[in-house]
Parts: C-alpha cells; sequence; structure tokens
C-alpha cells in the first residue's frame, strides 16, 4: 500500500525513530525524549489498514487521529523533528524506511492493545532482531508487563506515574529534513466514509490542555455531583478520556497538576469542598490502569470471558432482532435509548450511562457481551482496550469477582434525568409527554396519549421486552450461576490474577 518516496536518502548517518502510536505528544514522552539524545531523530506514524478494517474502528476515531496528527507535527517542527505519515502494514513501512534512510534504534511506548497490535508487534520485534535494530519501548501507563503478581502492582504503578516529567528537546539537523515528505491523508483518500459525530470532542494536544486546564480550574468543583448525569456529567466530568485515550496527555502530567491544584486549595469550607471533588476525580483516574493492567495481564479477555465457567451462559441465545434495536436506539426504554442516540452524535456519553447500555444489552435482553462491545468501541472516540474489555465484563457479570448490577431503565430514568431534558433532546418524539411518563412512555393513558399526538408503537417503539419479565429472568439466571461451585472456584483465581488490593475498590 505504502509508496515510499523515492528521494528520501539522509545516509549516511542512520536515524533513531520514534514510533508514535497512541501518544500523540511531546511532552512527558519518554521514547522521544531518549530518542533525541545525541542523534538525529525522526518521529513515525503509521496509519495500519488493519487498524482501519478492524470491527471497532470508525471514522470518527480518523478525525481524532488527523487532529492530534496535525498538533504533533506542529509541536515536533519546532524541536526540528520530522514526522513522516505513512499508510500499510508496519513491518513494511519500517523495513522501507530502514532500506532508504537506516534505523538506528527504534523508540516507542509499549501499547496494550487489541489483538492485531499483539500480533503486528510480534512482526516487529522479528524484523527489529533480524535487522539488528534495537527497539527500546517504554511505559506509557502505570501498567506493568509481565506483572508476577498483583500484590505488587499497586507500589509498582505509583512508582511508574510519579516521577519527573519528560521535557521535549529540540535537536539541530545537518540538513533540513525537506526530503521527508509527509502529509495525512484524507478520510476521501483512505475510503473512508465521513464521520457521523456531529458533536465530537476534538483531538489534538491544545485541545486537551485546554480540557485540563478548565476542569482543574473550574469544572471539577462539583465532580461527584455531576458524575452520574448524563447531561451534567458533560461538563462537571474531566472529559479527558479521549485524549488519555490518545496520549496527548500523560496521566502523570495529569496527576501533577491535580496535584498543585489540590495545594493551591486552601482550607475554606469551599477549597475543602472543591478538594474533595477532586479527590473523587483522583480515585476515579486511578481506575485507568486498574484496568489496563487486567487486559494487559490477560489479552484473551477481548474474546474470552475473564472467568471461563461462565462459558456458555449467553453464547446460544443471542437475539438478533433485540440487539439490532439496542443499536439503533430504539428499544423502548427511553433512558437506554437517549443515551445510545446521544452517544451516536457525541462519540461520550458518561460511566453511568455507559454502565445502563451494557447491563441492558446483558441482562435484560440477555445477550453476549462481544457484539455490544465492539459497538461501543466503534462509537467510543476514547475506546481504549484496557478499560473498554474489562469494563464490559464487569458489567455483564462474567468475572465472578464484581457485585452483579442490573439498572432498572426505570429507574435510571427517574433518578438521573428527573425533568427529562437528556431524553427529550435525544428522542424528540418523546417531547410532548410530562416527566412522569418519561420513564414508561407506554403506560401513558390512552386518551392523554392521543391527545398529545403520542402512539405508543407508531411514533415512538413499544419495550422490546417486558421490563419486570426480563429483570426477573435475568437475575434468575446470573445468580443460578454465580452459584455453581465452578464459578466460585473460578473467581478466587481470578481475584488473585486482577483483583483490586485496596481497601475502597475490593471488588473491582
Ligand atoms: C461498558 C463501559 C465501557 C467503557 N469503555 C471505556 C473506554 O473505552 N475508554 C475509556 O476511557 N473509558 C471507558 N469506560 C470508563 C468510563 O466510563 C470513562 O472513562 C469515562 O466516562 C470518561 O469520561 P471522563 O474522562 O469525563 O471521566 P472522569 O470521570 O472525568 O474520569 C477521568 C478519567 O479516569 C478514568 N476513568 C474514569 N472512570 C473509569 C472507569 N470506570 N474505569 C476505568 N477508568 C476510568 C478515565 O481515564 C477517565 O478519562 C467504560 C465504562 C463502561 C461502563
Amino acid at each position: 500500500m505504502e509508496k515510499h518516496p523515492a528521494q528520501v536518502s539522509i545516509k549516511p548517518q542512520a536515524l533513531n525513530v520514534v514510533w508514535f502510536k497512541k501518544d500523540l505528544r511531546t511532552f512527558d514522552h519518554a521514547p522521544l525524549f531518549h530518542a533525541t539524545c545525541g542523534r538525529p531523530a525522526i518521529g513515525l506514524f503509521i496509519i495500519e489498514p488493519e487498524w482501519l478494517c478492524s470491527p471497532e474502528f470508525d471514522s470518527s476515531h480518523y478525525v481524532f487521529l488527523e487532529e492530534s496528527l496535525r498538533d504533533l507535527g506542529d509541536e515536533l517542527r519546532k524541536l526540528g523533528v520530522p514526522l513522516l505519515i505513512r499508510v500499510g502494514e508496519a513491518v513494511e513501512i519500517l523495513n522501507s524506511l530502514h532500506q532508504s534512510i537506516g534505523i538506528h534504534e527504534l523508540f516507542s511506548h509499549e501499547e496494550t492493545g487489541l489483538r492485531w497490535t499483539y500480533d503486528r508487534d510480534l512482526r516487529v520485534k522479528k524484523f527489529t532482531k533480524a535487522s539488528g535494530i534495537p527497539w527500546r519501548e517504554f511505559r506509557q501507563f502505570g501498567v506493568i508487563r509481565a506483572l508476577k503478581s498483583r500484590d505488587s502492582w499497586l507500589k509498582l504503578r505509583d512508582a511508574t506515574l510519579v516521577r519527573k516529567l519528560f521535557l521535549p528537546r529540540g535537536q539541530e539537523w545537518p540538513k533540513h529534513p525537506g526530503n521527508l515528505p509527509s502529509r495525512i491523508p484524507s478520510l476521501r483518500e483512505l475510503n473512508l466514509s465521513a464521520s457521523e459525530k456531529r458533536h465530537a470532542q476534538k483531538g489534538g494536544r491544545f485541545q486537551a490542555e485546554r480540557c485540563l486546564d478548565s476542569f482543574l480550574s473550574s469544572r471539577s468543583r462539583n465532580y461527584s455531583a455531576s458524575i452520574s448525569s448524563p447531561t451534567k456529567s458533560a461538563s462537571g466530568c474531566s472529559r479527558l478520556s479521549p485524549y488519555l485515550a490518545w496520549g496527548n496527555l500523560s496521566i502523570s502530567e495529569v496527576l501533577m497538576k491535580l496535584f498543585r491544584k489540590k495545594e493551591a486549595l486552601g482550607s475554606s469550607s469551599d477549597d475543602l469542598w472543591w478538594k474533595r471533588n477532586l479527590e473523587s476525580f483522583e480515585s476515579r483516574l486511578a481506575w485507568h490502569c486498574h484496568f489496563i493492567q487486567k487486559f494487559e495481564s490477560e489479552p484473551e479477555i477481548e474474546f474470552q470471558n475473564m472467568n471461563r465457567s461462565f462459558d456458555g451462559m449467553r453464547e446460544t441465545e443471542f437475539n438478533e432482532e433485540y440487539f439490532e434495536a439496542w443499536c439503533k436506539g430504539e428499544t423502548g426504554f427511553p433512558i437506554i435509548d437517549a443515551s445510545m442516540r446521544s452517544l451516536k452524535v457525541n462519540g461520550w456519553i458518561n460511566f453511568r450511562m455507559r454502565a445502563a447500555l451494557m447491563s441492558f444489552a446483558s441482562y435484560q435482553l440477555w445477550l453476549h457481551w462481544r457484539r455490544p462491545a465492539q459497538f461501543l468501541a466503534k462509537h467510543f472516540v476514547d475506546f481504549e482496550p484496557g478499560i473498554h474489555f474489562s469494563q464490559v465484563q464487569m458489567q455483564s457479570g462474567v468475572t465472578g469477582i464484581n457485585t452483579i448490577r442490573i439498572y432498572s431503565p426505570k429507574k435510571q430514568a427517574i433518578d438521573q434525568d428527573p425533568g427529562g431534558e437528556f431524553i427529550k433532546r435525544y428522542c424528540p418524539e418523546l417531547s410532548s409527554l410530562s416527566p412522569e411518563d418519561l420513564a414508561e412512555p407506554d403506560l401513558t393513558p390512552p386518551l392523554l396519549a392521543a391527545s398529545l399526538g403520542f402512539e405508543p408503537g407508531i411514533t415512538y417503539p413499544k419495550p422490546i421486552v417486558d421490563p419486570d419479565e426480563s429483570y426477573s429472568a435475568a437475575k434468575q439466571k446470573i445468580f443460578d450461576w454465580m452459584n455453581r461451585p465452578s464459578v466460585r472456584t473460578e473467581a478466587k483465581q481470578v481475584y488473585e490474577k486482577h483483583g483490586s488490593r485496596s481497601r475502597q475498590n475490593r471488588r473491582m
């Protein structure tokens, strides 16, 4: 796929190559820091066909990447480091680069990614070994490769994250790197459709810094009270997730700024209140690496139940019609439909609604988690495999170590959207109903419904499953499975391998 420009010839001095993946920044970037020490370095980003073809891919991910690469290119240019952008299979690109300019050393962050990235890394390892190119990989999160025991993880994580940050440094090039042409291909050039996410967060370092600053300087004040509401969370949560997932920000720099902010607060009641909210944010942020560590330690959970004794529980019962209705946001359960429709235009939704979507698919619809997980991954601009698959398995009850939570869509609508603002915004066909009728619109008295122009089953779907029956049936089934001796025995092993050792989060 890749046509390497013939004019690239910078020999005789082979270059250090910084292979950027989901770490699109120059600040606190260990591979860049080490690569720019004593030898000319270039940055490389490879747009891989395997990524573009993966079921988790969406054009909105590419748009975010494009925006991030633009900022990254600008930042690198200021440092005198050119950024090469290439389309093709990683080994082919690296090989062609090695043939034309010579790679002295390859630098990158460790990636805890989907199976295809793992397989690709194995091929790259083979290639670098055969070509005599040292490949130096650095940790980017508090995620420990080849971790021996979860008991030691917290200490190792803290030592990895709380440290001096890597400042980018400039380099002098003997010749201007104008002969390394680079351009970010457009969606159209890659045969990708336009993104449908009209209100997705914008990518790039500039936006990431703005988001972090606005959160720490004001939005974090009422963090705890905002996180569960689908409307309040849009500004009350940090909204850092895509910037962490794509590496526009490093976790360590977020932590350092957070610590500084906490220190700057005084002892007035307002400041103490704010500090408590920041601490609540800090404990959520800690989940980031906790969940990715599970995936790093057991990447099979992309495909398999974390607790294999649940195998067979949902595999044979997949109902395509339910799945389709869930994907379209047409289940007849307003809070579920509004969440799905909102996700499709924004590329983001808060934790509680992600959990509610996954729980509804897993319990009331009794769908196996794998296809709903892929569908959500595609629509999350912040898709982070390690968090995603661990959370999906937790919400669908197949770990054996987490509390079973079957969310009631009615209760979630009443608790989290009491005025119906969110539901009405994303399900406008329900906008004539009063907030009391929004949780279960099909129960609106017929005469009233007719006077409001609302026709259940015509203007908005009737519930695709009976709320009470589906809830009770799911509860019965999941607890029957939970009580199996094989599930309990395996749960001990799952806890040993993945369970949180922190006292507050025993069941995570
Ligand atoms: C089914 C399901 C799938 C999920 N998939 C993803 C995903 O692909 N990518 C992703 O970043 N998050 C995922 N989450 C976790 C969480 O919903 C998001 O991190 C959060 O909503 C992002 O918004 P925020 O940055 O404003 O969060 P904030 O509440 O401001 O949290 C700050 C950061 O802490 C971390 N964090 C917060 N909550 C969690 C959590 N429950 N688990 C792990 N890390 C957390 C994230 O890095 C987040 O950006 C998923 C949750 C569920 C239930």
